[in-house]
């Protein structure tokens, strides 16, 4: 019987992996001029890591992650985000002790037992960035052009920015307070979750997909009216900002995230192209994070991306692949080792070469040629050899010119190297 891989954990299979590095490489173009770096953490921690930072009471806590005990007794969960990870790993290293301002950004998989659909798997990847240290307003907004940025760079225009705040310590407690009074008031047609929650987790249910639950919660008292003289100014200040960068954007109060930690801004990247799962983009501050799980009292903003959601966006992911520069068709034992000793060559100088392993007729390597899109095919025949002369052909208007085979690297080279 043969092994299939883990549901909803997807192979990136070669004819898609152009597309994953080319939007990765954007990210690491387009974060550098922002001034982000790279940081890599590792795939599992300890599970109190997640509990105490993404909330007890929310989904991903209370029925997503992966979650086991190790040999040595110890429960351990593969990361369900990469936030609470970079956190630590901040927390831990002291970053803030060498640079008062922090960038970073991260790429990798996350897991969350969820019920796979498109664009909702178990085994995700993110690209996600985090600023540590400023909280003036000007870096939540530079934070959102940077992501929208980069939606322009790789070629996604139809997604929509929302923008919500929702408050610190000071303001949220009591409007969650007139939210649960709210609920109280229409408990009968809410779905089992939010009747559940409710108390625990109000916002929850502002955000809740089931219709009932949605038309229930119409004319819900609206966290914007609630916020404290800073938020409020923070968030207003956000947004002229954006104004001043001429970045579209709308206001959604009923926004709420599904983590814990967020505080004041909060904002998604959203598509109508992806059915139910229509952010691909999401994030916000989290001023409390850091000193949370242990940290200094430092406040952070971030957003991550869910990658799988930006290939479905860019769609023809086979458009992007590499071709050859050129497809050495080797004739003969003699033919196919020479073609081998120039590739390997040629490979060294840098140029994308390849050839055919299976000692096949001409025709046969032109139609592999072909099919690779080389863009030009040297033939080496005995014919060739003997003379010292090999015909090289262009495969884009069949032009053909003959290569002297002396110093035939240097002279490939010089040609491949002129082409565009
Ligand atoms: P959703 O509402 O779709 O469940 P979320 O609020 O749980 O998303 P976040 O935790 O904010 O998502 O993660 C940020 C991004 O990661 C999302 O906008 C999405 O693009 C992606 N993402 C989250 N969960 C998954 C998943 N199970 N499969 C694929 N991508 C995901
Ligand atoms: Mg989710």
């Amino acid at each position: 019987m043969s092994i299939n891989a883990v549901k909803g954990m997807n192979d990136i299979l070669p004819a898609e992996s152009g597309i994953w590095q080319e939007l990765e490489q954007t990210a690491r173009e387009v974060f550098q001029r922002y001034g982000f770096k790279e940081i890599r953490v590792p795939v599992v921690e300890k599970t109190e890591l997640f509990c105490r930072s993404i909330g007890e009471t929310t989904d991903i806590v209370e029925k997503e992650m992966y979650t086991f005990q190790d040999k040595g007794g110890h429960s351990l969960t593969l990361r369900p985000e990469g936030t609470a990870p970079v956190m630590r790993a901040f927390a831990q290293h002291k970053l803030h002790a060498s640079d008062p301002i922090n960038k970073l950004y991260y790429f990798g998989p996350m897991f969350r037992h969820e019920r796979p659909q498109k664009g909702r798997y178990r085994q995700f990847h993110q690209i996600g960035a985090e600023v540590i240290g400023v909280d003036d307003p000007k870096i939540d907004a530079q934070v959102l052009a940077m992501l929208v940025h980069y939606f322009q760079e790789v070629g996604i225009d139809d997604v929509a920015l929302q923008v919500n705040s929702l408050g610190c310590p000071e303001c949220r407690p009591e409007y969650r307070k007139q939210l649960v009074d709210f609920i109280e008031e229409r408990l009968e047609p809410l779905c089992e979750d939010c009747r559940r929650r409710y108390k625990t987790n109000p916002l929850r249910v502002l955000d809740c997909k089931v219709p009932a639950c949605k038309e229930a919660m119409d004319g819900a008292p609206s966290i914007l009216d609630h916020l404290c003289a800073g938020c409020d100014t923070h968030f207003a200040t956000v947004r002229s900002h954006l104004q001043v960068l001429e970045l579209d954007y709308t206001v959604n109060p009923r926004m709420v995230r599904g983590l814990d930690y967020y505080t004041k801004t909060t904002f998604e990247l959203l598509t109508d192209r992806l059915g139910a799962q229509s952010a691909v983009a999401a994030g916000g501050r989290y001023d409390g994070l850091l000193k949370q799980i242990g940290g200094p009292d430092l406040t952070g903003i971030g957003f991550a991306m869910g990658v799988e959601r930006l290939v479905l966006l860019k769609g023809d992911a086979d458009a992007r692949q590499q071709s050859p520069a050129l497809f050495i068709a080797g004739l003969g034992d003699e033919g196919a080792g020479e073609a081998f000793r120039i590739m390997s060559l040629l490979q060294r100088r840098g140029f994308f070469v390849e050839m055919d392993y299976q000692g096949r007729s001409l025709k046969a390597q032109f139609r592999r040629a072909d099919k690779l899109g080389a863009q030009r095919v040297l033939i080496l025949g005995e014919n060739e050899l003997a003379q010292g002369v090999a015909p090289l052909r262009d495969m884009s208007d069949g032009n053909q010119q003959d290569i002297p085979l002396e110093d035939v690297v240097e002279r490939l080279a010089a040609i491949l190297g002129e082409s565009p």
